[in-house]
């Protein structure tokens, strides 16, 4: 989903430290209330005015259907209708989710005389790479990506102390039309579907093992690594593409030669807060994080930040998230963009602590993170400041709060950066 949240619980030392003093810092400056607009583009509206959402993907052609589409017990049945036993479709799995590979050439174990025409079959040509930005002294990479149509999408790769976190784009655009998001300006163009999702992370991970993300070990060598963590935050609203994306995320905690065997928990998936399919997730039975996009505790800033509160308000969606951690026992992450004298007042963090603690206690935790600086624009980052009285607020309120770091700045990989330009 997500363009303005960043895809990483990294706290800020320096705010994570002084947050201890709570209270007693001193008051920040109050402002005035600066209401969402957009700059430089036009929103596209419905019949009634309303900014225009978009829930359903254009009828377009889909890419084809590829490996990572497919279960293994489909991958086997594929295999048996090629003429090949089925303990082939687990060996083709097996180089494509463990050694990250495509290239008939490294699949010695396969019959040389059909190598050729299980990969063609099998690994049609997803993603092609455009452009490579590297920044953070190559700990951070983000990949432009083409699809089979043209369409460009991006997904952003962080190497952190421990673990490897890959952004990833669920959708070609996205619908749900905020006014600040670079990706929804152009509306969408379709979902993508689940092979796509998927190979951003087995892409990534053949970066990774080629040494390309970080310091390479001393020897010369990589590191035995790959993406650990995975954040539904790149180009898209994940829950607009249900179906696709929970097939992506089963399959990413699949054991391998089924999937990609990673632990649902550092799955997170993002949404604007589409409550029907909220609701539905916690009936998936998959313990993966789940992160509500809120930016604002008040229908009257939030209906114009995040177009969809005028489908499923405020409350209501506090309502899904409560019911997500009350099903699954796994506490929700609130993802909240601090965006200079709109939405970073202290009254508002008052009204947040209030209507999170009035569903319970311990079952949230809030996740700040400064809207990337745009000097000169309505959309820039809250003062110092002031983001620490609105941090302190809502930990004085009882509720866990921990700032977030932005990755990627100077490439434009940070969220509410991610435009897909050439
Ligand atoms: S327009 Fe889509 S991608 Fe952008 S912030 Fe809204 S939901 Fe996220």
């Amino acid at each position: 989903m997500e363009r303005m949240t960043s895809p990483e619980n990294t706290p800020s030392p320096a705010v994570a430290a002084s947050a201890v003093t709570a209270s007693k810092t001193r008051p920040a400056r109050r402002a005035a209330q600066v209401m969402p607009a957009t700059e430089g583009w036009k929103q596209a509206k419905d019949p009634g005015g309303r900014p225009l959402l978009q829930f359903k993907s254009p009828r377009v052609s889909q890419p084809p259907v590829h490996l990572a589409d497919m279960t293994l017990p489909e991958r086997e049945a594929k295999f048996k209708e090629m003429g090949l036993p089925a303990f082939r479709a687990k060996q083709l799995s097996v180089h494509y989710f463990q050694h990250y590979t495509t290239d008939p050439e490294r699949m010695s174990d396969l019959p040389k005389d059909r190598r050729a025409e299980i990969v063609d079959t099998m690994f049609p040509k997803l993603l092609t790479e455009v452009k490579r930005l590297t920044t953070d002294n190559g700990d951070t990479i983000k990949f432009l990506w083409r699809l089979f149509d043209g369409s460009l999408v991006e997904s952003v790769l962080m190497r952190y102390t421990g673990r490897v976190t890959l952004c990833v784009s669920s959708q070609c655009g996205c619908g749900m039309n905020c006014p600040f998001c670079a990706t929804g300006q152009a509306g969408l163009t379709r979902n993508m579907s689940t092979a796509e999702i998927l190979d951003q992370i087995v892409q990534a991970n053949r970066v990774i093992a080629e040494g390309g993300l970080g310091h390479l070990r001393r020897d010369g060598g990589h590191d035995a690594e790959r993406v650990t963590n995975i954040v539904f935050m790149g180009m898209g609203e994940p829950l607009a593409n249900y179906k696709r994306v929970m097939k992506a995320v089963h399959r990413m905690a699949a054991e391998a030669p089924e999937g990609l065997g990673m632990s649902a928990r550092g799955i997170t998936v993002s949404t604007v807060g589409l409550v029907p399919a909220i609701n539905k997730l916690a009936e998936e039975g998959i313990a993966i994080t789940f992160a509500l996009s809120l930016h604002a505790p008040d229908d009257e800033l939030r209906d114009e930040l995040i177009p969809v509160n005028s489908q499923w308000k405020v409350d209501e969606a506090l309502d899904a998230a409560y019911n997500y951690y009350k099903v699954t026992g796994r506490r929700v992450s609130i993802e909240y963009a601090l965006i200079k004298d709109m939405n970073d007042h202290p009254w508002r963090a008052e009204l947040l602590a209030k209507k999170l603690n009035q569903r319970g206690r311990g079952w949230v935790h809030v996740n700040p993170i400064p809207l990337n600086p745009t000097p000169g624009s309505i959309w820039t980052s809250s003062e110092p400041e002031v983001m620490q009285e609105f941090i302190n607020t809502l930990i004085d309120n009882g509720v866990p709060t921990t700032l977030r770091d932005t990755r990627g700045k100077e490439i434009d990989g940070a969220c509410g950066q991610l435009a897909a330009a050439e």
